[in-house]
């Protein structure tokens, strides 16, 4: 297990959590929005490393049609194939009835689902070519659903920092669609920065809101990208303001792939590794062994056959114990 330490003046962690979930979305995340087609065998063997770092909670695939999303045509092979301990909380993201129906097929393997929509009227209809209360009502389905199938449920609102058409989002609209997806049953909500446009003061704000506007009771998650570099920034906002829950992809593989209005992707899901080792240099507790982390990300990266994002995965972790540069 990597070292944690607490390198500060105090020797205190400055009103920080002392230990956060981590779900491990680059299977997903990642995988759709690379350009490569991964074996399915090379899939699983990635995401059962990532589980030996010490993982528990992964987003592995989604149950997309064929056509739209080539990559994850092996959803239901994936999860089959998958050997993963216990311990570890499976996720797969369903956008519709249909991906519920096939991924309740392999009902037996994977214990959470994640349903999504935007925030935004524009981003939404973009997406998925919905206003945003019709996504609202067939999500309502599928929660139900999958609510009865013993699931755990997980809503994610992209754009919730702000719309590459609309602009500012308000966060009473964000807190609005929170409440409903709530109250349709999600046990936790992902807030994501879907195109990069939070910043921290932003962020710290928006979670001190959600707190108060959704009660103890549900989980709620950052779901950061890095897309002009203030992804960890951005957590650490989030960490001041209380929130325990995080979202990260190895490799800083991923994006979206229908970020802006000029059709280009807004690569850059926040690297789990350099999340990690920001964590634990400030004495944030994981869970996960950072050079087993690495490990993984290096066979990616190998599988792809270029440089990826992560810094962490260039630099090497911090090693307190090297010689000073002269
Ligand atoms: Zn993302």
């Amino acid at each position: 297990m990597s070292q944690v330490h607490a390198i500060n003046t105090t020797g205190d962690r400055g009103g920080l959590p002392q230990r956060v979930h981590l779900r491990e979305v680059g299977p997903r995340d990642g995988f759709q929005n690379e350009p490569e087609v991964l074996a399915t065998a090379d899939k699983v063997a990635l995401i059962e490393a990532l589980a030996r770092s010490g993982i528990t909670r992964l987003e592995v695939t989604s149950f997309v049609r064929a056509e739209v999303i080539p990559q994850l045509a092996d959803a239901a092979q994936v999860l089959r194939t998958l050997e993963l301990p216990d311990a570890v909380s499976v996720s797969v993201l369903i956008p519709n009835e249909r991906g519920l129906e096939q991924a309740l097929l392999v009902r037996e393997r994977f214990d959470e689902v994640n349903v999504f929509l935007s925030a935004s009227e524009a981003h939404n209809r973009h997406n998925v070519n919905r206003s945003v209360d019709q996504s609202l009502d067939g999500i309502g389905r599928l929660l139900a659903r999958a609510g009865d199938a013993g699931l755990r449920r997980q809503g994610t609102i992209a754009t919730a920092f702000g719309c590459p058409y609309e602009g500012r989002v308000e966060p009473r609209r964000v807190f609005e669609i929170a409440r409903a997806l709530r109250d349709a049953g999600c046990e936790e909500i992902a807030f994501g920065d879907t195109t990069g446009m939070a910043n921290p003061l932003q962020v710290a704000d928006f979670f001190g809101g959600a707190r108060a506007a959704l009660g103890e009771q549900v989980e709620l998650t950052a779901h950061f990208h890095n897309t002009r570099g203030q992804g960890l920034a951005n957590v650490f906002a989030a960490l001041q303001a209380g929130v325990t829950s995080f979202e990260s992809s190895f490799g800083e593989l991923g994006g979206c792939p229908s970020g802006g209005p000029d059709g280009q992707p807004a690569t850059g899901n926040i690297a789990t590794e350099d999340l990690v080792s920001m964590l634990h240099e400030m004495g944030v507790e994981t869970g996960i062994d950072l050079d087993r982390l690495l490990d993984a990300t290096r066979t990616v990266r190998d599988l792809l056959g270029r440089p990826l994002g992560s810094h962490v995965l260039t630099a090497g972790p911090v090693a307190w114990s090297a010689p000073r540069p002269a």
